[in-house]
């Protein structure tokens, strides 16, 4: 029987470590690869043009690889169930594969596909298990079946894991050779990638994705994009995460003469890995509604504040600047994602974390179901993380970062001519200092919209609330700890009512716009800093009593202490406080 195989490409856009690809293949008369894309849908999307630019370029790639090996990529335009029984029909197909596609959107459209071509009665759909990561069922299998909710224990399962499976070796010519499809004359006609102006985008000033080639700590340069930047080749599968971990692999047993790597290099991989994992099978995994392992917290509503946060106006040069560059360039630095992800959420505004991942699932490039929306809780003291006692402060932490400002000069340049001093606070600069910089805040430049040192004392005591409300509930049976650790909105609204009976300072709203950051913040700092490290290290202890831990783990008595990142996330921060709280004295 003669084999014409349509493979079909998602997130695997590569040739390398493609096992649904080498299915395809594999004894096929003829192959073509396929990619589709629905113009319409395009347009609708919550995508921005950056992402469209990079995934067309990933296309452009896979394409002239494939020319390499005398094939061609084709571009459908149209959706997955009306494309594909036409294809069948009129290239003749008999099989169809495409690698596994985790994430609910995902497994929704292939079901659908799975049904229409069932109906085809000759097309033989074989996908492959092959997952975007390294080992993610298999922590599951080895966690009693339920994904781990703490880093620590995720690393502990991981090291005793056998390594992950070996990479495939990319496609070669040998193998292309042997199920040659004739590529038609009027091939670039009828599947060409099409532009974004096809994609109905045609702000294309906006793109700046910029690439150099360095990597350090986090310092100024590092603020900015970078190739070593993977995430977005990762997320759009042109590079395999197996490859990446096994070429550092050899590389360091090169350099440490064959000793084992430890763990910690593959950190940023058993992140993402981390993310996936606790992902799985919680399609609710991006929202609170419905989500078992979110922390129900009673965010505030406030469309203007939100819109101030999304295009940088918040009035914090250091936030931004940031928003500025993910808006302008789609990608921002991790910790520049910490800052303005806290900002939003339990550090100034209280809005829900949800609003904050719609901003960057619309803009970031490496915009990912499963760690955007991770992160996201993470940052907001909703899952994983519970350490809400600090807060990033977003003059000090922009400061200790990039000292010069330089980096607020690049993306708000109306601020260029404030000297250093005043670049991260300048409604602090005297008045004739901000004419002479041209640039006065209140006209040309938004004053601050809120007074941080007073919002994230006051959220600090909210998310304080809604943890002892949660820890009073560990107490209860376990079925109703589980209970309450799905409560839904309205319950935790209940007691947040209760809360501000007890506590009226509460009741104070917390997102009016006011005063400056500094001269508030020196009060608190000043009372911070007569606590020594050791107190306070204490305070997160006791602050880790209402942190909650799954049933499950509860139960099974693998009680953790958190990561150490933690510990140094929590231990920068408190230095980024004192910094702002030093800077704010000084100053007076
Ligand atoms: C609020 C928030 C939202 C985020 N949203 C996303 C997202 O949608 N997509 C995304 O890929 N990353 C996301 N991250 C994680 C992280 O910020 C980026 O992966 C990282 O900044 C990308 O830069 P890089 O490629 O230089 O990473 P590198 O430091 O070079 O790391 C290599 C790879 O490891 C993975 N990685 C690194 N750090 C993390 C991390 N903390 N969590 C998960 N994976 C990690 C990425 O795939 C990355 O490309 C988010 C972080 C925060 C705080």
């Amino acid at each position: 029987m003669v084999v014409n195989s349509v493979h079909w490409f998602r997130k695997c856009l590569r040739l390398h470590d493609n096992p649904a690809l080498q299915e395809a293949l594999n004894g096929a008369d003829a192959v073509r690869c396929v990619y589709i894309l629905d113009p319409f849908f395009a347009g609708a999307a919550n995508v921005g043009i950056n992402r469209w630019r990079f995934l067309l370029e990933a296309l452009e790639d896979l394409d002239s690889s494939l020319k390499k090996l005398n094939s061609r990529l084709f571009v459908v335009r149209g959706q997955p169930t009306d494309v594909f029984p036409r294809l069948f029909k009129e290239w003749n197909v008999t099989r169809l594969t495409f690698e596994y596609d985790p994430e609910p959107y995902g497994k929704e459209r292939d079901v659908a596909l799975k049904l229409s071509s069932c109906e085809l009665k000759y097309v033989a759909v074989c996908y492959s298990n092959f997952l975007p990561f390294l080992f993610c069922y298999r922590i599951i299998e080895m966690n009693n079946n339920s994904p781990p909710l703490t880093f620590k224990r995720f690393q502990t399962i991981v090291s005793r894991l056998e390594l992950p499976r070996r990479p495939l070796p990319p496609i070669t010519q040998q193998q292309m050779d042997k199920c040659h499809t004739k590529i038609g004359d009027n091939h670039d006609q009828l599947y060409s990638i099409p532009s974004l102006e096809e994609l109905g985008m045609h702000n294309l000033c906006f793109h700046v994705w910029v690439t150099s080639l360095e990597h350090s700590r986090v310092n100024t340069c590092s603020l900015y994009a970078s190739p070593t930047g993977l995430s977005p080749y990762l997320r759009f599968g042109c590079l395999s995460c197996r490859v990446l971990y096994y070429n550092l692999r050899e590389l360091y047993m090169k350099v440490r003469k064959r000793c084992t790597p430890p763990l910690s290099l593959f950190g940023q991989l058993l992140w993402r890995e981390f993310f996936y994992t606790a992902a799985t099978n919680n399609p609710n995994f991006d929202r609170m509604d419905g989500n078992p392992i979110c922390v129900q917290i009673p965010w505030d509503q406030n469309p203007e504040a939100l819109a101030k946060w999304a295009e940088g106006r918040t009035g914090f040069p250091w936030i931004d600047a940031i928003m500025t560059q993910l808006r302008q360039e789609g990608w921002i630095h991790h910790l520049a994602r910490h800052a303005v992800a806290c900002f939003l959420t339990r550090g100034d505004l209280w809005i829900s974390w949800e609003s904050g991942m719609k901003v960057f699932e619309e803009l970031l490039l490496d915009a990912d179901w499963s760690v955007n929306a991770g992160s996201w809780m993470w940052l907001s003291c909703s899952a994983f993380f519970q350490q809400f006692f600090h807060c990033y402060c977003p003059v000090g932490f922009g400061r200790r970062t990039d000292p010069t400002g330089d980096y607020i000069r690049h993306y708000i340049p109306i601020l260029k001519d404030y000297p250093n001093r005043y670049i991260y606070e300048p409604w602090n600069a005297p008045e004739s200092l901000q004419k002479a910089a041209n640039c006065v805040v209140g006209v040309d430049y938004p004053k601050p919209m809120i007074n941080h040192a007073e919002s994230s004392r006051l959220n600090i005591e909210r998310m304080k609330q809604v943890y002892q409300q949660l820890s009073h509930y560990r107490g209860l049976s376990k079925s109703s700890y589980q209970r309450a650790k799905c409560a839904t909105p309205f319950m935790l609204r209940l007691v947040w009512i209760r809360a501000v009976q007890y506590d009226p300072l509460l009741k104070s709203k917390p997102c009016s716009p006011s005063s400056s950051c500094s001269s508030q913040s020196s009060s608190l700092g000043t009372k911070r800093k007569g606590l020594s490290r050791k107190v306070r290290r204490g305070q997160r202890q006791r602050g880790r009593q209402y942190c909650t831990l799954t049933a499950r783990e509860e139960a099974t008595g693998q009680e953790e202490t958190m990561e150490e990142d933690m510990e140094q996330d929590e231990e920068r921060m408190e230095e980024e406080e004192e910094t702002c709280a030093e800077t704010a004295g000084q100053l007076e």
